[in-house]
């Protein structure tokens, strides 16, 4: 994949005039809806700031006018008056992206869906919910039958499900589940369109994947439809490792011991542990460390392969309940969480995407762990890939230049790492597989046929 020297996307819509604005808040009375310049920035931004590269390309950019539906016909509503005015739309969930997916690039409506927040069923092993509901919602609903979410990012607590979708990809869960893009993961999705006369579709099996992970640029997504799994009283555990291979192999296991019921498998090398504050009497001095979740009746299997392993456990509590907000859940040092720990105590870090390869992925991460040390410092999340377990990382880096970054990331390419760019905004530079590509082109032709949603995110858009 050729690299980046900075985000090189199509130019945006021009930003609509004040009073086409003011004719579309007009035509919208009735729907709430923020214009309070301070508050529409706010809601503008995402977790872009932990790249040292979007932060300044991204710097003031914002909506015009924040609309917040209420129920469907509430979007019908406001993509008919958009698409009549041109005025570009971007839809905002829970605001936790990381790649500023949901930062207005052209002003416009900024749609936030958190009004849109209701269970609309849930029955054995599958739910149905307004795109709007958040994860750990979603999860303490289920929890009184016996189901949860079959994986979900370490942003539970704040992110939406319609987000998850359509912006997020893996999480806890992903080492039994893998990604959601598997076939199977999502059961169905309800899609508003940009068109003159917009309808709202439902998609299900292949056609799915013309909208997951398009960063809302083809399709205000409504509802989501989820197969759930088996809610277990999961117990989080640390097991620490004095040499790093050691950590990395048994974290390598643990993914492929199949009769143990894992839900997390992180591996994380020191110092990053150094960063954890509150876990720190967990966490020995020097110790490479991997962070799991596991069902009760697997813990004795568990605890014979960190012995076998040469590990030790060091912490072994049940996570607090989906509900419970006065503890840090261990899987919020984990996944994207690893990098903001690290950031609340060094504001200088930055982080990086890595695909490894299955088969030889440990050997690739032994490589680039002697070969940068400190400067990029390894965590690995394990899941399941449709050719076997293997991981992905995403190292904290101390970050000096934008140059060396980009010399980083080279060489992670030229040694058959694949790199998932967080450092653009651009869909296509995070490198999806090409089909699902054409798919999420093809649906927006349809979808969105003058380009409206999301302006200037995916780079292979040009109006007809
Ligand atoms: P937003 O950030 O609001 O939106 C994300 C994208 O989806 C935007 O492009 C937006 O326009 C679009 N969108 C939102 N709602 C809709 C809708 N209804 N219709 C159409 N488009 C829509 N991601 C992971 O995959 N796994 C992780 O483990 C993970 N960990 C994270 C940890 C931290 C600390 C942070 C900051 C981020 C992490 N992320 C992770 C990224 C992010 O949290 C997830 O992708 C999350 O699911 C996004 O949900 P959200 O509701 O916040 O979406």
């Amino acid at each position: 994949m050729p690299t980046p020297a900075a985000n090189d996307g199509p130019a945006s819509l021009p930003r609509p005039s004040p009073a086409t604005m003011a004719a579309l808040k007009a035509a919208l009375e009735g729907v709430p809806l923020l214009d309070d310049p301070a508050l529409v920035r706010l809601k503008s931004r995402d977790f872009f700031w932990y790249s040292p590269i979007l932060k300044a390309e991204l710097r003031g950019k914002a909506a015009d006018l924040v609309v917040m539906p209420r129920h469907e016909s509430d979007v019908l509503r406001v993509a008919r008056e958009c698409v009549a005015r041109r005025v570009p739309l971007t839809v905002r969930g829970g605001g936790t992206g990381n790649y500023g997916q949901m930062v207005p690039l052209a002003g416009g409506v900024l749609l936030d869906v958190s009004n849109m927040s209701r269970t609309l069923w849930l029955k054995d092993g599958v739910g149905r919910f307004e795109a709007g509901a958040k994860l750990i919602d979603i999860d303490i609903a289920g929890a009184a039958s016996g189901w949860e979410l079959r994986m979900h990012p370490s942003t539970r607590r704040t992110a939406t499900v319609g987000g998850f979708v359509a912006g997020g990809s893996v999480g806890v869960g992903s080492i039994r589940y893998g990604q959601l893009r598997e076939p199977g993961n999502v059961a169905a999705l309800r899609v508003v369109t940009m068109e003159d006369e917009p309808r709202a579709l439902e998609l299900r099996g292949a056609d799915i994947q013309g909208v997951l992970h398009a960063y809302g640029t083809n399709g205000i997504i409504t509802e989501v439809e989820m197969p759930l799994s088996h809610a277990w009283p999961w117990v989080e555990a640390i097991a620490a490792f004095e040499d790093f291979m050691q950590a990395a192999r048994f974290a390598q296991t643990l993914g492929e011991s199949s009769g143990i019921v894992c839900k997390l498998d992180t591996l994380i090398a020191w110092p990053i542990p150094s960063y954890f504050k509150p876990l720190q009497g967990a966490l020995p001095e020097g110790r490479h460390v991997v962070f799991a979740m596991i069902a009760p009746p697997s813990l004795e299997s568990f605890r014979a392969l960190v012995a076998a392993a040469g590990g030790t456990i060091t912490l072994e509590r049940v996570t607090p309940a989906a509900g419970d907000t006065a503890e840090v859940p261990l899987y919020e040092y984990a996944w994207n969480h690893t990098t903001l720990q690290v950031l609340k105590v060094d504001k200088t870090v930055t982080y990086l995407q890595s695909i490894f390869t299955p088969g030889q992925n440990l050997a690739q991460v032994e490589h680039m762990f002697r070969t940068f040390g400190d400067e990029v410092m390894m965590h690995c999340e394990f899941q399941r890939r449709p050719a076997g377990i293997s991981c992905s990382a995403l190292q904290v880096v101390r970050y000096t230049t934008a140059e060396r970054l980009y010399e980083i990331i080279r060489y992670h390419e030229e040694h058959g790492v694949r790199i998932s760019n967080p450092h653009t905004y651009i869909l296509e530079d995070k490198g999806p597989k090409i089909a699902d590509a054409d798919h999420q082109l093809a649906f927006k032709r349809q979808a969105d046929p003058y380009g409206l949603m999301n302006p200037g995110k995916m780079s292979r858009w040009t109006p007809a």
